[in-house]
């Protein structure tokens, strides 16, 4: 069973401190990407997974065994990197074998790995290839077959697709998905990039600074970030934050912005007031508002033929707006703007914390 437990884990470098205390528990089977901005320490604490870094302190647990100083070839784990690691001399049959001919494992017994593994991921054709006569995701299809053929309890991935054009990448991500689906190896798989993060996993981990901000579903973080750092991180474009006071009248919440403007929140009922808050509002939240709502200034739009990406002035602020409706507006154009209910967010000013559900 390829469960994995990391317990209270830290990582320094000399007297730099880049891993924090991080714990997390991977159930078995689960598919986990760690995200975070670069130099987080994603691949720091992923390669501490795999035994090719050592562990400062705290433990990590694979199955049940402590695993800190159990060779990363004992672990039962199989990494891919960004960077495929080919042997440009050997063919794609002979790079995805090579493990198990180390390991001295009978010859007809490889050629059955290599194939069950060519098979899955359409790789047949090209065994006899050279990696150099293979494209950037046939390459990187090579690597994920070298690590299937090992059959390990987990996958470990750094980056895989960063070096594949964005098409490719997008094909690439289902067929990972689909890989994980059909085989149901406990996954954990490092990415910077938020879309990759959020369509691949189960649970997405959210990093910062070698620390961690918020575990949860896709949907749990994008619903309810618990603080400024993920709200922003997740979701593209990112979400507006607007600092301000949130008061009430007569049972009606409004959201008051530093320069006084005054926004309505239709579903506030169950707010308290707060004094100093950090209001967001991801772009695809705001909407043309034809009575109240607050005005903003135009600055420019961004037409993609599916949605319109607004960036205009709003209470001294730049925010973003997503439409998807086709409206024609021309930078300087004065709109209206209110959030659709049910969807603000509210921050400590101070703290960053989120402060309702
Ligand atoms: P990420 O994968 O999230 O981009 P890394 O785990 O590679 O980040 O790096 C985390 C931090 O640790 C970075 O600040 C990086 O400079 C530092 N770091 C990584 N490897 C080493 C090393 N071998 N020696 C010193 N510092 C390192
Ligand atoms: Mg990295």
């Amino acid at each position: 069973m390829g469960s994995v437990v990391i317990k209270d884990v830290y990582k320094a470098y000399g007297q730099v401190e880049v891993i924090k205390g991080i714990s997390l528990d991977i159930n078995d089977g689960e598919f986990i990407t760690l995200v975070g901005p670069s130099g987080c320490g994603k691949s720091t604490l992923l390669r501490m997974i795999s035994g090719l870094e050592d562990i400062s302190y705290g433990e990590i647990v694979i199955n049940n065994r402590v695993v800190n100083n159990i060779q990363p070839k004992d672990r039962d784990i199989a990494m891919v990197f960004q960077s495929y690691a080919l042997y440009p001399h050997m063919t794609v049959a002979e790079n995805m074998g090579f493990a198990m001919q180390l390991k001295k494992i009978d010859k007809a017994q490889i050629k059955a790995a290599v194939q069950e593994a060519a098979d899955i991921l359409g790789l047949t054709p090209l065994l006899q290839r050279y990696p150099k006569q293979l494209s950037g995701g046939q390459r990187q299809r090579v690597a994920m077959g070298r690590a299937i053929v090992r059959k390990p309890q987990v996958f470990l991935f750094d980056e895989p697709l960063s070096n594949l054009d964005a098409k490719l990448r997008v094909q690439m991500r289902g067929e990972i998905k689909q890989l994980h689906r059909r085989l149901g190896i406990t996954t954990v798989y490092v990415t910077h990039d938020q879309i990759e993060a959020m369509t691949l996993a189960d649970r997405i981990v959210v990093m910062n600074k070698g620390v961690v901000e918020q575990v949860g579903t896709p949907r749990e973080l994008f619903d309810y970030p618990c603080n400024r750092f993920v709200g922003n991180f997740i979701g593209s474009p990112a979400m507006n934050f607007i600092e301000g006071e949130l008061i009430k009248e007569n049972e009606n919440a409004f959201f008051i912005t530093g320069n006084g403007s005054k926004l309505p929140l239709k579903d506030g009922a169950n707010l308290s007031a707060y004094p100093k808050v950090l209001y967001g509002i991801r772009p695809e939240h705001l909407r043309l508002s034809k009575d109240d709502g607050v005005k903003a200034e135009v600055t420019i739009t961004e037409d993609t033929g599916s949605e319109i990406v607004v960036l205009a002035e709003c209470c001294g602020e730049k925010i973003t707006l997503l439409l998807r409706e086709r409206v024609e507006l021309s930078p300087g154009d004065i709109i209206s703007v209110e959030p659709v209910p049910g969807a603000s967010h509210f921050f400590d000013a101070q703290t960053k914390e989120r402060i309702f559900n």
